[in-house]
């Protein structure tokens, strides 16, 4: 599958729906150009963006979730694979950042909830935290969102967080990437990395 990661020993990683803002993230984050606005399901690979001489490497991996013209089965594909990637990675990598869109992200998660299937955000935060990395919900196009505070806490409950979600901010962390503003998934990485005793990365956040 994915076989052209750098060797690093730290490592964060952006998970997310595909559409949610992860590029535009990546290139808030790195300073990079990072092509955005790709067709859906286009970018099946990780981006690493690597900061030799650092031993530290900041990933995008591919979107999930549902994609107009993708098939079923490769969008499987393309969450089994982010999933084994993570599994693989889990000792790297220091904090799992879960991009989500602040407007739809609850309703997505409530229209597929209550089935088999628990839905694919609760699912991969879930995830991070049992492989034991750090979930920070990058909660993204706050921009677009006029009920701000009752949108939070109502993402927080169906994480499983009580809310209000001002007690979580390590976890909870609002942005609007296109903006700008993404100092609230800064604090929140600071926090793990601090945990994790390498203030060193700090330069990236
Ligand atoms: P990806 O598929 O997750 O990589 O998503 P992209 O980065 O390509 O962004 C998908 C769409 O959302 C694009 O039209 C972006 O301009 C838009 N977008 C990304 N971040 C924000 C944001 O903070 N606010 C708003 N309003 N739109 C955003």
């Amino acid at each position: 599958m994915f076989e052209d990661r750098p060797d690093r020993d730290a490592e964060v990683v952006l998970v997310g729906r595909s559409n949610v803002g992860k590029s535009t993230l990546m290139r808030e984050v790195t300073g990079h150009k990072v092509p955005t606005g790709q067709k859906p399901g286009v970018t099946r690979k990780p981006n690493h963006y690597d900061w030799a001489p650092e031993s530290f490497v900041l990933t995008d991996l591919p979107g999930f979730g549902f994609m107009s013209g993708v098939p079923e089965d490769v969008r499987e594909r393309i969450k089994t694979d982010v999933v084994r990637y993570v599994e693989e990675h889990a000792d790297q990598i220091l904090v799992g950042v879960l991009v989500v869109d602040g407007k739809a992200a609850v309703d997505i998660i409530d229209r597929h909830s209550g089935g088999e299937e628990i839905p694919h955000d609760v699912e991969m935060f879930h995830f991070l935290e049992e492989v034991g990395i750090p979930p920070v919900v990058a909660v993204n196009k706050m921009d677009k969102v006029d009920d701000r505070d009752e949108r939070l806490d109502a993402l927080c409950d169906r994480l499983g967080l009580y809310p209000p979600w001002q007690q979580w901010r390590e976890t909870i962390a609002p942005i609007s990437a296109k903006r700008g503003n993404v100092e609230a998934l800064n604090e929140a990485a600071r926090h793990h990395l601090h945990e994790a005793g390498r203030d060193d990365l700090f330069k990236f956040f």
